[in-house]
């Protein structure tokens, strides 16, 4: 037994993206004491790689918008599926939070008259984006430190926590390792708030970087919260894929929403080929009104390009899977075309998408102002997380809340570009809000030190194994490709069953995996470590994904390819049994009130 680091807090908040910072600011105004933890350094988060902006429905560019039609467009993108009271706060409350931020000195791209610009995203009737260039998350992150670092908070940057502790059903602290000694440390917390980020990690072919290995997730069910909606992950359209070494980088879609097109090898914009019927009425159904609509054209509709995500990945799939593909086992994205209607066409690509011209020229050695980009789909986004209360973002463990991608809601079946980042101000500051309340009005905690110790054995186990001992890289990598194979785009009963049996295998293998060396910044034990979240992740996906028999949103069966309105009702829990093992349940979802239905009736009918 060693003598751990100790450290009080009030409330603890887990990640320090924007949900954990936005949740950070407001528990510390409320005068409780925060403590903030994170894996890297402080603004590495995952926000930070966010390009097309933040969604909010100021009407900045189009009058025609408000939260209702943002209240809507999400409900729709969700497939119905959605925690309606979470899209409902969100769509009130965006705007309110992108003002805040620009009051605390975050400097969006600007209207003529000097407002802030807002973009055309994916689902969005209007252009709702507010953004900076294609550095929207750069610029949240800035302004959120800069205003944070005045408010007392805590930080405890390059410390991973490894498990949740609680008295008596309660939530009462963390427990956790700095990653450069490899020194373990206890957090005694009135209340926690995961701010853990996404899963990405759990597929080969992602945009997420290390970090989303589903801590959260797992912290939280392993504490006996539930989660819901694992099934639904989501699978960007444009990710690169060549070379190699950039497989799966974001290609941000304000490239589709500045006029980028989707071509095969044949030259056809397929994308005209296939438009769900209920969103027929709002696409464009020429590629000159498709232009039109991009470039600020009110009465043209928007190009086909721009339909949700999960759709434009299918297609890209077929297109692939019918030998119609681009020489590396993609489609062509061409922004360089729009040369023919703009005079100034490279100079106003150098402008509008900055990063994506240096990431493209650096990474692939292309100009996309002259040449097309060869994408294809990547793991980006996870809907499912942490089962909330909608107003207070509290998980069914009462003091820990969750915020952010970790949490599940507000995007139902699919999440719509650009309502991630609104999604972590408005539930992030509510979750601080509600923690420093939790944290008031709750007596005290105690630590059962067994957890710990309990906790710190299973950490160093791995030191003690050596011969024939498992390599973790070996099992992190078979568990990518596994998933990426079986549980991915497509998917179908035979495939997952396989991968179920696949992930059992890799449980009881990871049981056994050994890390030489010792604990001092160790990469081969910090993944030896992450391979249980992972595993925990993959199973919740997999079940869930097998239990839903019928395709919506981000989850498409190629056994049940149809919507089928006998799951429309439902969202699927996972939680841990008193076994230890995994069940899933149906938690129906409550009826939508007569006004918020009206809401919907009147934009869809
Ligand atoms: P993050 O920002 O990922 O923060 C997670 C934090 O948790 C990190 O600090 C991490 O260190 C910490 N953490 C994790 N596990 C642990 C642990 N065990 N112990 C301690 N700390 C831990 N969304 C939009 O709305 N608009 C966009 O334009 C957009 N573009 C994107 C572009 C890219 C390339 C990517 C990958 C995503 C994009 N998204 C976008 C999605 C959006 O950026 C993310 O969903 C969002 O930033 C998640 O924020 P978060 O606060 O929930 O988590």
């Amino acid at each position: 037994h060693e003598d751990y680091q100790t450290v009080d807090h009030d409330v603890l908040v887990i990640g320090a993206g924007g949900a954990g910072l936005r949740a950070a600011i407001e528990a510390a105004g409320d005068g409780v004491r925060v403590g903030l933890v994170c894996k890297s350094l402080l603004g590495k988060a995952h926000t930070v790689m966010a390009e097309g902006g933040v969604a909010a429905a100021l009407a900045n560019v189009d009058d025609r918008d408000s939260w209702r039609v943002h209240f809507a467009d999400t409900m729709r993108g969700g497939q119905y599926v959605n925690n309606w009271r979470m899209v409902e706060l969100h769509a009130r409350e965006a705007p309110e939070r992108v003002k805040e931020l620009e009051a605390w000195g975050a400097l969006f791209d600007r209207t003529v008259d000097g407002r802030i610009l807002q973009r055309n995203f994916g689902g969005h009737r209007y252009p709702r984006l507010a953004h900076v260039g294609d550095r929207t998350g750069l610029e949240m992150i800035r302004t959120l430190q800069d205003h944070g670092v005045h408010a007392g908070i805590d930080v405890h940057m390059e410390c991973t926590v490894l498990t949740l502790l609680t008295d008596g059903g309660r939530v009462s602290g963390a427990f956790g390792y700095d990653r450069e000694r490899g020194r373990f440390r206890l957090f005694r917390a009135k209340a926690v708030v995961l701010a853990t980020g996404g899963i990405g990690r759990a597929y080969k072919i992602t945009s997420n970087s290390w970090e989303y290995t589903g801590d959260g997730h797992s912290l939280a069910y392993h504490a006996g919260a539930a989660l819901q909606d694992m099934e639904f992950v989501q699978f960007h359209p444009t990710g690169m894929i060549w070379p190699p070494s950039v497989r799966g980088i974001l290609v941000t879609e304000g490239v589709r929403g500045e006029g980028g097109v989707l071509r095969n090898s044949d030259g056809r914009r397929f994308m005209f080929d296939d438009i769900p019927e209920n969103y027929r009425p709002q696409t464009a159904d020429s590629e000159d009104e498709g232009w039109r609509y991009t470039q600020g054209d009110r009465n043209a509709r928007r190009p086909p390009e721009l339909l949700t995500r999960d759709h434009v990945a299918r297609c890209i799939v077929r297109e692939v899977r019918e030998g119609r593909g681009s020489p590396h086992g993609g489609v062509f994205l061409d922004i360089s075309w729009i040369k023919d209607r703009l005079p100034n066409a490279a100079e106003h690509i150098k402008r509008k998408l900055p990063s994506m011209y240096h990431q493209f020229r650096q990474l692939a050695n292309i100009d996309i102002t002259r040449q097309p980009m060869e994408i294809g789909p990547t793991t980006h986004y996870v809907m499912g997380g942490v089962r909330v209360d909608g107003d207070t973002q509290m998980s069914t463990v009462p003091g820990l809340f969750a915020a952010g991608e970790c949490a599940a809601g507000l995007h139902g079946a699919n999440r719509l570009g650009g309502n991630s980042l609104s999604d972590l101000l408005v539930f992030g500051k509510r979750a601080g809000e509600h923690a420093a309340r939790f944290a008031r009005t709750n007596g005290a905690v105690s630590i059962d030190g067994a957890q710990a110790d309990a906790a710190a054995r299973a950490a160093l186990a791995p030191f003690e194994r050596h011969d024939g001992a498992e390599q973790p890289y070996h099992l992190q990598e078979t568990l990518q490709e596994r998933m990426q194979e079986l549980v991915g785009i497509v998917r179908t009963e035979r495939e997952m069953r396989e991968a179920l049996g696949a992930i059992a295998e890799l449980k009881a293998r990871a049981a056994h995996v050994g890390v030489r060396g010792n604990r001092e910044y160790n990469p081969g034990w910090h993944t030896a470590l992450d391979l249980g979240h992972l595993l925990t992740v993959a199973e919740a996906i997999t079940r869930s994904a097998l239990e839903r028999r019928e395709s919506r949103g981000g989850h498409f069966r190629e056994d049940f390819p149809e919507k089928d309105p006998a799951y429309a009702d439902f969202n699927l829990v996972v939680r841990k049994g008193a076994d230890g093992e995994m069940q899933l349940a149906r938690e129906p979802i409550p009826p939508l009130p007569a006004e918020l239905a009206a809401i919907i009736e009147e934009m869809t009918g």
